[in-house]
């Protein structure tokens, strides 16, 4: 927390509460959930409804709906302290936090009055955000999407929905989810698509599939499947076939708060170098004394605080898109954190020789988890092909759509 850039008094009091979840709560059982073979067994809802109980769960809540408005900055803090303690939990919230603050922008008043009470009451309300399909991912990040296989005929009073959304977050936890459909067959996914709200108790919607992973074990994954479910027209959110102008608002800050998170990672991976670094003797003195593992440690910190800066600047102009905000800072913050957590993951292992290697120092699990933001959130490559697409004003926009 010392790190931090930026901090006024309600952001240093809301990390001193996280600091603590993460320290009673979190830490305490995440190498144990993360070992359970099954994915199912490694989430916890014990740590959801602590989560709420402090009040963090619902923090991107504006105060009417008994949150406490967090904004995108903040927030991105937040996740970088949860993913110190573990990556899995971070994503969790992340994916709620991101999504509340979503609702808030393109539900309908009708639909927040609906639905934001009772996701707020819940201590186990938590979202997820379905796009991806086993034919369809990186294509939404680039400028030539095409359509999506799931989709939607119109019939009386709403829409009839089929098809298979796949690697969801939260998929088989969530109580409510923003899925993008087709809607106009003959179009792309970015002409012709829309965003539904769904239940999970909707029928004709399932949860298939849940995903083994190699990291991030703590957050689940899955598939979400739809045979002939029925959606009301007044669970359309914003307008018929412009579910890529939602995806506009959803993208300025997803990006740098899937940077946070793997930065918690980096920051981890980090501390625990320097641990060994002082701890282990080789060639006669303490690592430490190495001179070329310090200035490796120094690299490190470089890395990961360039990292912060970047995240925290995309946060913020996320908010206040008038003062410069620009498409490349939904691509390539998230870019920039998992590329150097992942260098600072292998660093971290070398330095701790083969102790790195064996589960009981903890770097391993902390090097699969750094791997997952490599391509969660958009494969790397395909991020670097959407900012150049921005500079190049080669992107459809979003926004002309309305
Ligand atoms: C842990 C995890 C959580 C996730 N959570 C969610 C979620 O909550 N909701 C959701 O909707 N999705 C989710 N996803 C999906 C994620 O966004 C996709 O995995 C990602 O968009 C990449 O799609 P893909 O896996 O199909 O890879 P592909 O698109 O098949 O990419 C394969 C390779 O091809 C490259 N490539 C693709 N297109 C191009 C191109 N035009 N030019 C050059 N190279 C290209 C990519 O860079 C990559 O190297 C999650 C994924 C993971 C791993």
């Amino acid at each position: 927390m010392e790190d931090m850039f930026i901090l006024n008094e309600d952001q240093r009091a809301i990390l001193e509460t996280v600091a603590r979840f993460v320290k009673d709560e979190v830490t305490p059982r995440a190498s144990a959930l993360d070992a359970n073979q099954d994915p199912e067994k490694c989430f916890s809802w014990e740590i959801i409804e602590k989560a709420h109980e402090v009040g963090i769960r619902t923090m991107t809540l504006a105060e009417k709906w008994g949150g406490l408005g967090a904004d995108c900055l903040t927030t991105a803090m937040v996740l970088e302290e949860l993913a110190k303690g573990d990556m899995g939990v971070s994503v969790i919230m992340a994916q709620t936090f991101k999504i509340a603050q979503l609702m808030q922008k393109a539900l309908n008043e009708e639909q927040q009055a609906r639905i934001l009470p009772k996701f707020a009451k819940d201590p186990r309300g938590i979202l997820a955000i379905g796009m991806t399909e086993p034919g369809n991912g990186s294509d939404k990040n680039t400028s030539h999407p095409v359509p999506f296989r799931t989709s939607a005929v119109k019939t009386k009073g709403g829409w009839i929905v089929n098809g298979l959304k796949h690697f969801i977050s939260n998929g088989n936890r969530a109580s409510y989810y923003l899925v993008m459909v087709q809607t106009d067959k003959a179009k792309t996914m970015a002409d012709g698509s829309t965003f539904f709200l769904v239940e999970r108790d909707r029928p004709g919607f399932t949860i298939g599939r849940v995903h083994d992973k190699m990291g991030e074990r703590l957050a689940n994954n899955s598939e979400l499947v739809f045979q002939d479910c029925f959606i009301p027209d007044e669970n359309v959110i914003g307008a018929v076939d412009k579910g890529s102008s939602v995806f506009g608002e959803f993208a300025p800050q997803s990006n740098p708060y899937a940077g946070a998170t793997v930065l918690g990672v980096a920051v981890a991976l980090h501390n625990k170098a320097i641990e060994w670094a002082k701890l282990r003797v080789q060639g006669g003195k303490l690592l430490v004394e190495h001179d070329g593992i310090r200035a490796q440690l120094a690299e490190m910190r470089m890395l990961i605080d360039a990292s912060r800066s970047y995240i925290h600047r995309a946060a913020w102009l996320a908010d206040h898109r008038e003062h410069g905000w620009d498409r490349t800072l939904a691509a390539l913050p998230k870019v920039m954190a998992s590329q150097a957590a992942w260098k600072i993951a292998t660093w971290c292992m070398e330095i701790h020789g083969g102790y790195g290697y064996m589960k009981e120092t903890g770097v391993e699990k902390l090097v699969r988890d750094a791997a997952v933001f490599l391509h969660s959130d958009g494969v790397n490559r395909t991020l670097f092909l959407k900012a150049a697409n921005a500079m190049f004003g080669l992107l459809p926009d979003p926004g002309k759509r309305q």
